[in-house]
């Protein structure tokens, strides 16, 4: 018996954009698969091309970017040669996003029920009472407070946290399979974060919805992923089970994320805690325009030998399911 493909695959997604009468690549033969049900993590430093990455899988990359892969496929379902008009209709519908700042994604001018209401009629032919009933339930499910009361309140009459959660209930409204939420708690204060991350991932749990979390924080990654990426320059360079990923590292640029983060799995101070942010690496993530030749890491890496000037490492994978981009990953295998 076969088993069935996975929620999200990605394969060679590379976004180009024009720079100096030809091109650089933000974001650099990405692969992935994000199992029914599970989270992935994308992780990595700012300019890494972790959000890209996320607005190309909704094929949402911002003009003059160009986006190419030789596969995107929802549960099967090529994305890739999608009409636009096709691709519309799966947004919100399939595949659905939550972005970072909400003030910025929710319209000022509309209520909270306008907005909803509207994307539930974008995919479904139901009438505005019926729409504005449905509004009223999905912002009872994301937890807001008397519904029917906040359902005609403004954004700037909510909170952040509330602003948050009004588009969660938005990216629900038509039950997607697949939730992409990039940075969805960085704009707001670390107890309404920790209650926004409850709620994901009760409604995870209850809609069986795979989700892609892009975040800068292995925190986050470690409490809500069961699958991580991790990004530098564009490329993956390591990639598996968070579990193994955070316990044993086979890149030296995770490993040196995870070097000052206290253990994964080490009781927190309280369940408000911050999660532990992104410590840093010597030196800065090089410019697009002007990666060193053969591994991209190189004039950061601690272990850097002759080899790695001139030859790029590929992707191997050494455990089950666990790949990294480095010359030396066979000297981490336990
Ligand atoms: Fe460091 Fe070389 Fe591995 Fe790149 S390939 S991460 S420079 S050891």
């Amino acid at each position: 018996m076969t088993s069935p493909p996975p929620a999200l695959s990605v394969r060679d997604l590379v976004v180009t954009f024009p720079r100096d009468g030809g091109t650089v690549e933000a974001v650099s033969g990405v692969s992935f698969d994000v199992p029914r049900g599970q989270t992935l993590g994308i992780v990595g430093e700012s300019g890494c091309g972790k959000s890209l990455t996320s607005l190309a899988l909704l094929r949402l990359v911002p003009p003059p970017g160009v986006m190419t892969a030789s596969r995107i496929a929802l549960a099967g379902r090529e994305l890739t040669g999608l009409p636009e008009r096709e691709m519309r209709a799966l947004r919100g519908a399939k595949i659905a996003m939550v972005f970072q700042e909400p003030m910025t994604s929710l319209n000022p001018v509309y209520t909270a029920g306008q907005q909803i209401a509207e994307a539930i009629r974008l995919h479904e032919p139901v009438s505005r009472r019926d729409a504005r009933t449905r509004a009223v339930e999905l912002l009872r499910r994301v937890g807001i407070p008397s519904p029917e009361l906040r359902i005609d309140a403004y954004p700037h009459q909510l909170s952040g946290g509330m602003r948050q959660r009004v588009m969660i209930a938005m990216a629900l409204a038509c039950g997607p399979d697949v939730l992409v939420a990039d940075e969805p708690t960085t704009a707001l204060d670390v107890t309404i974060q920790a209650q926004i991350l409850d709620l994901l991932r009760r409604l995870q749990g209850e809609l069986g919805m795979s989700v892609v979390l892009v975040t800068h924080d292995l925190g986050v990654v470690a409490e809500m992923a069961q699958q991580v990426v991790v990004m530098y320059a564009g490329r993956v360079v390591e990639s598996g089970p968070v579990r193994e990923v955070f316990d044993a590292p086979l890149h030296p640029y995770t490993r040196g994320l995870l070097g000052s983060v206290p253990p994964i799995g080490r009781p927190r101070g309280g369940p408000h805690e911050r999660p532990a942010r992104l410590p840093t690496i010597e030196g800065i993530v090089p410019s697009l325009g002007s990666l060193p030749s053969g591994c991209a890491f190189r004039d950061r890496c601690a272990f850097a030998e002759p080899r790695c000037a001139s030859e790029a490492p590929l992707a191997v994978e050494l455990r089950a399911g666990h790949a990294s981009r480095c010359h030396l990953a066979e000297r981490w295998v336990a």
